[in-house]
């Protein structure tokens, strides 16, 4: 039997397996096993499930005061994605501007120092006793009088306009169970049970773009929306396309895995005695037939 087949629910083996499908009676106590009733119809529909990694790299150039060591020095090259993927931001230089030296902005107040970071400046730094608690001001160790060596200038007070390439590489991930539409509280359950930690196997795999059919009329080329199995997406299919289509894409992907797969699933709709009912059966991640029932609509 093809793998996939174990993922395909049906009405039959949920009656052998005696999976529990079952709506409270609303007119008094006790249970409809909506099992042993006909169902008015069966829907067959699959989840659409998205698992996907995008690693791109984007990189931005803004000029910047540097210190003037840099007026000397040579271009940086780009430093290679990590191995494997990490994401980093580095900050690369390009070249300078021009090579004029002009008054850092930064250390206008004592030339070259510039305010302290651990004492915002002011030289002290509060620090609790421990017996009453009251805290009490000292001289902060990091500075002097609140001043350290300038960051723009390393000190010199003065820097050159540069080029600064600023690359930053990011992990991108979507992992989500696009259910087609049905009632609230089916959705959900179906959901959360292919969530995130959920890993689908290769036979449910598919292709997102809508396949391409030559039609016997003057081999025109329709489109036609894939199923899976007999399965049809829904509205599913269009959502999972649109998500997907947030992903980074272009010059800066670095590397991109983008796998969608098909769960399949019964909706079931009951009439007859009591109030309409709509029920999935669906074949939970560990192989086990599940089933699902609406409050009454
Ligand atoms: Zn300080
Ligand atoms: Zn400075």
């Amino acid at each position: 039997m093809m793998t996939f087949m174990r993922f395909v629910p049906t009405l039959e083996q949920a009656r052998v397996e005696r999976t529990r499908l079952r709506a409270p009676i609303w007119w008094g106590l006790g249970e409809r096993d909506l099992l042993e009733e006909e169902p008015t119809s069966i829907e067959r529909l699959a989840v659409v499930v998205v698992r996907a990694v995008v690693h791109s790299r984007e990189t931005w150039v803004r000029e910047s005061d540097l210190p003037v060591r840099f007026a000397s020095q040579p271009p940086m090259s780009e430093p290679p994605a990590a191995k494997p993927f990490r994401e980093r931001s580095h900050r690369v230089f390009v070249g300078i501007v021009a090579n004029e030296r002009k008054r850092c902005t930064l250390c206008g107040v004592r030339r070259g120092l510039g305010p302290c970071g651990r004492c915002t400046g002011t030289g002290k730094v509060i620090q609790t006793k421990t017996d009453d608690g009251v805290g009490v001001a000292v001289d902060c160790k990091a500075c002097a009088d609140g001043f350290v060596t300038c960051t723009q200038c390393e000190g010199t007070g003065e820097v050159v306009v540069g080029r600064i390439r600023y690359v930053e590489d990011r992990s991108t991930k979507l992992r989500y169970a696009y259910v087609p539409t049905m009632s609230a509280t089916l959705e959900r359950a179906v959901e959360s049970m292919l969530d995130e930690s959920v890993e689908p196997p290769p036979s449910l795999q598919i292709d997102l773009a809508p396949r391409e059919v030559r039609s016997a009329y003057r081999g025109a080329v329709a489109r036609e929306e894939p199923t899976f199995h007999q399965h049809r997406f829904g509205d599913a299919l269009e959502r999972a396309r649109a998500g997907v289509a947030t992903l980074p894409s272009g010059a800066s992907v670095v590397h991109r895995d983008v796998r969608a797969f098909a769960w399949p699933l019964l909706l079931l709709r009951f009439g007859g005695i009591g109030r309409p009912r709509e029920a999935v059966l669906v074949v939970a991640p560990r192989g086990r037939l599940t089933g699902y029932v609406a409050p009454e609509g």
